[in-house]
């Protein structure tokens, strides 16, 4: 993918898109790859990076959902184990199968989890992975030697998908292109274009070049995400928002806290939820929280309390208490949940998805999970179809492999706490469509999540590189640097109001 070709492409078209995504992050991205894989003209444009919202910010996580299942809510658990059957198949080169352990400290909990977990490997019906099973003390302490041991009676071991989400992000969009979709990264959408009250088009801003133009579509999708009322707004100043903010943070710990290759799922924490720690990377992931939000925005920031929750669920499971000073990266993203008028906090609504379609024939999709990505593009497709009378053509998703890249020419390391090499940076510049330092930090590498003081480091080189790549003055250069820094800052300890 090149920008500067998606954008002749853009300019280059004649007549009408069939279809115009708004919002570059999972659901943009997959109902791209829907759109074009069944063979409709498919622009895309996303304002920021592709991924740089919620979808770079998860857990990293192709889960059924246990606490959906403690809630009750079977048909959403059956339709993510589904969806994580079938992207094990399509991208086995992206999604790996992870062991989780439920520590039991209680007499009950053996029976209880594993019942609730047997139900889990039926719901997955022939798309299971390996089943559940009890462990002894013993065997639990041999697959998590770092576990608290004091009152441990045994644990309860379970499989679900784990993946890295803004690179699952990049082959979509690759995936995409493949197809003959076209899709821009830095092209905000800054109002609807309408025709005898219809939606027949968008503004955008090529945010690099500072240039307006419109494009036209027979019909327009809001995959916005937290911002999907905006989109809304656009298009009719009078509605109602749909979304509720709820915020989650992570923190990203040194691998010595759990060496082994098993995630530990916390089922019951103080607020009622559950959360994990999990190896990723040759680090520990541990999260998440839930705390509503009312102000949404591209990089919001762990609260005190948050980290303070976090560290403590933390300690109570590990033999070592982690303290604020190893935490090598904090980073925090905000879940797009369709309001539920009666719903008593975020962590009660729904992470199904939600598709509306405005008087004007703006179809607004939000909600939903990064695991479902794929049922949520071939829902709001078929309803693109029937909005914009588009030919009637099957969806072919259940069945397609997502893009593979050859693996990279061996090649030196970018910092000695970054499992990185330059490679990776000219891999992202001249065929992801990467445009910023902030891009190849955070979002093509996780340097940004994985050590973010190290990666620091590791700007001013990247800046170089990409200004070389892209014919950058070196005052742009430093630019670059100074902007990477005031993003970084977020994802250190040191900035997290305290
Ligand atoms: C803390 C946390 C943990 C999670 N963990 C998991 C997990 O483990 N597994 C799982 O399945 N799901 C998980 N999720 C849910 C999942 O990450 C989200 O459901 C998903 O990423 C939402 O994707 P989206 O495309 O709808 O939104 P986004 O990723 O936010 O994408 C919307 C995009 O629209 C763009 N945009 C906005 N306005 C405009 C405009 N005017 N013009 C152009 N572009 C615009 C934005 O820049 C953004 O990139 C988690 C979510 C959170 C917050």
């Amino acid at each position: 993918m090149n920008r500067d070709e998606m954008l002749k492409k853009v300019h280059a078209q004649h007549g009408p898109w069939d279809v115009i995504i708004i919002g570059g992050g999972a659901t943009g991205l997959g109902a791209a790859v829907d759109s074009a894989s069944r063979g409709y003209r498919t622009l895309l444009l996303e304002q920021h990076d592709f991924a740089k919202a919620t979808s770079s910010r998860s857990t990293k996580l192709i889960h059924g959902g246990l606490r959906y299942l403690q809630q009750g809510n079977i048909g959403l658990v059956a339709e993510s184990l589904r969806e994580r059957g079938l992207l094990c198949e399509n991208a086995p080169h992206l999604v790996s199968h992870l062991s989780f352990l439920v520590p039991n400290y209680h007499w009950w909990e053996g029976p209880f989890y594993g019942i609730g977990l047997k139900l889990y490997d039926l719901l997955a019906g022939k798309l299971g992975l390996e089943p559940s099973k009890h462990l002894s003390r013993q065997q639990t302490i041999r697959a998590l030697p770092t576990l608290e041991r004091e009152g441990l009676r045994g644990g309860v071991i379970y499989y679900d998908g784990q993946f890295d989400d803004a690179r699952l992000a990049i082959a979509l969009a690759r995936t995409a292109a493949d197809h003959g979709a076209v899709l821009l990264n830095y092209a905000k959408v800054t109002s609807l274009i309408k025709k005898r009250g219809q939606i027949c088009g968008v503004k955008v801003t090529d945010e690099e070049h500072k240039h307006s133009f419109t494009v036209h579509g027979k019909v327009v999708i809001n995959a916005c995400g937290i911002f999907s009322d905006h989109v809304r707004e656009m298009d009719d100043t009078k509605s109602k928002p749909i979304i509720a903010g709820s915020q989650g943070v992570h923190l990203v710990l040194p691998r010595s806290f759990m060496p082994g290759k098993t995630a530990i799922l916390v089922p019951h924490t103080e607020d009622g939820r559950v959360i994990f720690l999990v190896p990723w990377h040759g680090r520990i992931l541990v999260g998440t929280t839930d705390t509503p939000v009312t102000r949404l925005t591209l990089e919001p920031q762990a609260q005190k309390k948050e980290i303070d929750f976090l560290l403590r669920h933390a300690a109570r499971y590990l033999t070592k208490d982690p303290k604020p000073s190893d935490i090598l990266s904090v980073f925090c993203g905000i879940r797009p949940l369709v309001h539920k008028e009666h719903a008593k906090s975020t962590a009660s609504l729904a992470r199904d998805h939600t598709i509306l379609v405005s008087r004007s024939n703006l179809i607004t999709i939000t909600g939903g999970k990064w695991t479902t990505y794929r049922q949520m593009a071939e829902d709001v497709i078929d309803k693109a179809i029937v909005t914009g009378k588009l030919p009637q053509r099957c969806c072919i998703t259940k069945n397609l492999r997502l893009h593979t890249d050859p693996p990279l020419k061996s090649s030196k390391r970018l910092h000695p706490h970054l499992p990185y090499h330059l490679a990776d940076v000219m891999r992202a510049i001249d065929e992801e469509m990467a445009r910023t330092v902030e891009d190849i930090l955070a979002r093509r590498t996780r340097s940004l999540l994985l050590n973010a003081k190290a990666s620091l480091k590791v700007a001013p080189k990247v800046a170089h590189l990409l200004a070389i790549a892209l014919g950058k003055s070196a005052a742009w250069e430093r630019k670059q640097v100074t902007a990477y820094e005031q993003v970084a800052k977020h994802y250190t300890l040191s900035d997290t109001p305290r």
